[in-house]
């Protein structure tokens, strides 16, 4: 058997089941050591050093240990240095999106996945460029500048040259003040060529869930179809950066299989691209499982608890203190609340998850990939957050100024977040109460823009926040951006 090798471009060498299943061990055995325990959340722990805020991260081991802890006043412990670290490098901004569907075209036969090419109930749609048009002025209109595209994997109907006209019809279109800054790409694994098109065609995140570690399971999961390759799947992310694309985005769906295996998978991943590339996963995601059409969640019986989903979010944010969490409105708005004080740094608002979802006035629930159990408005997500004390922040600052990959990760850890992603946030926030929110949100919104802007460290930066605030007020000039 291959041994375990982070820096091999081979999935079986840097996902090792062996040495999943012995970290796991290791964890079950030292849950209650007390000093190992105290060792690993003092390493988790943000230090102050005279460049700025830093962390260590942690190992899939020293991650897992923490996971299996189940000491009261440990595991409060580990929410409150997720809680830190969050304020520390993401402070209290929170990075708004949505999903776009554009084809639910699918030949791959994922057990959990309503778009699997055996279901013939499921209505199929695939957006013209057209459609696209129509969705992303509806998108536009609730204040988006930032999309994820998503599509099922189909080379025939869906092929990357669709993906990539899609992408630059979305671009081009500016409807009143509005912009879709950033495209985010969630499309099935693809060749370095494809990825490289991707790149040029300006895109943001690259996100592929993993949906599972665990091999086996994910050959049973996935019975047919191009996505049954385990192992071009899990190196997608090496070819992806081979073709330019350093932005990357991991994910687990949690309920396939056992979370602790997937936790331990997941950060071995994260560790493996920095590795070999330098750089971690620019996001986590952290998708359950739920009902939609033709699937049954609870088939599957790995379905995780809230509180341990919780756990799990605490547990990454101190594994990997720069990588970015999303969270999507498959969760209610009480998760959300929590996970995102222990670590998500991103949500989706007001999404749709049927092809062509946002032009139609009621939820269409025919070609929906999932149930949304969040189905406020993005006013009302909006509003919800700055009533907690969150920052909604519309900013896709860095990746249009080349703060991709490791020179963002420099930025996180420079300490000049509050310099830079601070006033970004606040700017265009100012964008979005202006042009979209309701008179409640603006009242709110407009008190807070005024609190936050004396936390800017820096007086010109400060000043010159306040200056394009007030042109964004008084004027239709936009996207201001440090
Ligand atoms: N087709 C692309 C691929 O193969 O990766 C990705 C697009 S798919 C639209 C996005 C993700 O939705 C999948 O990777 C999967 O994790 C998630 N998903 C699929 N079925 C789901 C379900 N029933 N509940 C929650 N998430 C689901």
């Amino acid at each position: 058997m291959a041994n375990y090798n982070p820096k091999s471009l081979k999935a079986e060498e840097f996902i090792h089941d062996a040495e999943i299943l012995e970290t796991l061990e290791y964890a079950e055995q030292n849950k209650r050591n007390l000093a190992l325990v105290d060792e690993i959340l003092n390493k988790a722990r943000p230090r102050k050093t005279p460049a700025g805020c830093v962390c260590l991260g942690l190992t899939h081991r020293e991650a897992s240990v923490l996971l299996a802890c189940d000491i009261p006043e440990k595991v409060e412990e580990i929410y409150r240095i997720a809680e830190e670290t969050k304020l520390a490098f993401y402070g209290n901004r929170i990075v708004m999106f949505a999903p776009l569907y554009l084809s639910n075209y699918c030949v791959n036969g994922c057990l959990y996945c309503p778009y699997h090419m055996t279901n013939k109930h499921i209505t199929r749609k695939q957006l013209t460029q057209e459609e696209i048009r129509r969705e992303v002025i509806a998108l536009q209109d609730m204040g988006h500048k930032r999309l994820a595209i998503e599509a099922g994997e189909d080379p025939v109907r869906n092929p990357i040259e669709y993906i990539l006209e899609s992408i630059q019809t979305i671009y081009s279109i500016n409807h009143k003040n509005g912009a879709i800054r950033r495209v985010n790409v969630n499309i099935a694994a693809t060749t370095v060529e494809n990825y490289r098109l991707l790149k040029e065609a300006g895109i943001g995140t690259y996100i592929l869930f993993q949906e599972t570690y665990h091999k086996q399971s994910y050959l049973e999961l996935h019975p047919t179809g191009p996505k049954h390759n385990y192992d071009y799947h899990t190196e997608a992310m090496d070819r992806a950066m081979e073709g330019g694309i350093d932005d990357v985005g991991l994910g687990v769906l949690f309920g396939l299989e056992r979370y602790k295996y997937e936790f331990a998978g997941l950060i071995m991943h994260a560790e493996h691209l920095e590795a070999v590339h330098g750089v971690g996963p620019h996001t986590i995601s952290v998708p359950r499982v739920k009902h939609a059409d033709d699937i049954d969640p609870d088939v599957f019986d790995n379905s995780i608890p809230d509180e341990t989903f919780a756990k799990i979010i605490a547990c990454i944010r101190l594994a990997v203190p720069y990588t970015g969490m999303i969270i999507s409105t498959r969760e209610s708005q009480q998760v959300r609340e929590q996970t995102l004080r222990l670590g998500v740094s991103q949500i989706s608002g007001a999404s749709r998850t049927s092809v062509g979802g946002y032009t139609e006035p009621e939820r269409p629930h025919d070609s929906e990939q999932f149930d949304v159990a969040d189905q406020r408005t993005l006013d009302e997500v909006v509003c919800w957050l700055m009533e907690n004390g969150h920052i909604p922040s519309f900013c896709t600052a860095c990746y249009r100024e080349g703060r991709t990959g490791d020179r963002f990760m420099s930025l996180c850890k420079s300490g000049q977040i509050l310099n830079c992603c601070h006033p970004n946030a606040l700017m265009t926030l100012t964008e979005y109460l202006v042009d979209y929110a309701s008179t409640h949100t603006k009242e709110i919104g407009f008190a807070l823009i005024e609190k936050e802007l004396a936390r800017i460290p820096n007086e010109k930066a400060q000043t010159l926040a306040r200056q394009n605030i007030a042109d964004i007020k008084n004027s239709n000039r936009r996207d201001f951006r440090f």
